[in-house]
């Protein structure tokens, strides 16, 4: 579909004939669309809280003037939307990062458990208000793998938070730590951590896409929750990177499984 050839003929001096070259200009142009359709995407991500506060400074401009209740009311509402507008920059610069990164692989040695354990107790008090108990299994022992901190932090955070937001209704949600002897895609051994919740479950349909940037299930309760659609894909570019696996299993009504397998030892290449 995208070739592309030219046909020229041969210098003199090289002698008769021609050179025909034939380009493959498919693999490009499907980059290019990708691209396109993502700065698409930003563009609406950006402009719907913009176009909401735009119109509630307009309407405290002119009808709600006078009206206190209202006014705090808009306020309010906008500070929202500024809010959504900063964690979906944060999210855009973080996501660049981690792809500008993703070839370059992880020197540093992580405490696996340790990290894990911290991760626990930064969310211990926004799953506590949602009324979801963490629960930690195999996080008692040493383990040191090669890693990058800050980047393992975020995609075990974003896990237990998208557990926490979207399996409320199980009430708790399952952290558990434990070793695979053969993982046959990392072709050694690996470590698994899990993320389990016991809440409304995935439709089959979205599992394949659910790690697509902007990709979410119903976007209006993501975006009502504070997600940015980008969470997920960030998780699958850190977990690239460290040359490990990420797995999701979900049944609907029963809860989610999100699972990341990381290498005992990176090799090359
Ligand atoms: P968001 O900012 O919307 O949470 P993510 O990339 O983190 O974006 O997740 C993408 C979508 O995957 C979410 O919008 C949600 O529909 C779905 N999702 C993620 N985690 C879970 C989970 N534990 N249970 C149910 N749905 C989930």
């Amino acid at each position: 579909i995208g070739a592309e050839v030219t046909v020229s003929p041969l210098p003199a001096n090289i002698g008769k004939g021609a050179l025909i070259a034939v380009m493959d200009n498919s693999v490009a142009e499907e980059a290019e669309q990708t691209r396109r359709d993502f700065v698409a995407n930003v563009s609406h991500e950006l402009r719907t809280p913009l176009t909401a506060m735009i119109g509630f400074i307009e309407t405290l401009r002119g009808p709600a003037r006078n009206d206190a209740a209202a006014r705090d009311r808009f306020l309010d509402i906008m500070e929202r939307e500024a809010n959504r507008m900063n964690r979906l920059v944060h999210d855009l610069l973080s996501l660049s990062r981690v792809q500008a990164e993703e070839r370059r692989r992880p020197s540093a040695k992580v405490d696996l458990p340790g990290l894990l354990r911290g991760v626990l107790a930064t969310l211990h008090h926004s799953a506590e208000d949602s009324g979801v108990t963490l629960e930690a299994e195999g996080l008692d022992r040493e383990l040191h793998l090669p890693g990058d901190p800050d980047q393992l932090v975020q995609v075990f955070q974003n896990l237990i938070e998208n557990a926490i937001k979207y399996g409320v209704s199980g009430k708790r949600v399952r952290v558990t730590l434990k070793r695979i002897r053969h993982e046959p895609l990392l072709r050694g051994p690996g470590w698994a951590v899990e993320i389990r919740d016991f809440g409304e479950g995935i439709d089959e349909m979205h599992l394949p896409r659910l790690t697509e940037r902007f990709y979410r299930v119903d976007t209006h309760r993501s975006r009502a929750q504070g997600g940015t659609g980008l969470g997920l894909a960030i998780v699958k570019h850190i977990v690239n990177r460290h040359r490990g696996r990420l797995r999701i299993t979900s049944t609907k009504g029963e809860g989610s499984s999100f699972t990341v397998i990381l290498p005992e030892t990176l090799q090359r290449g």
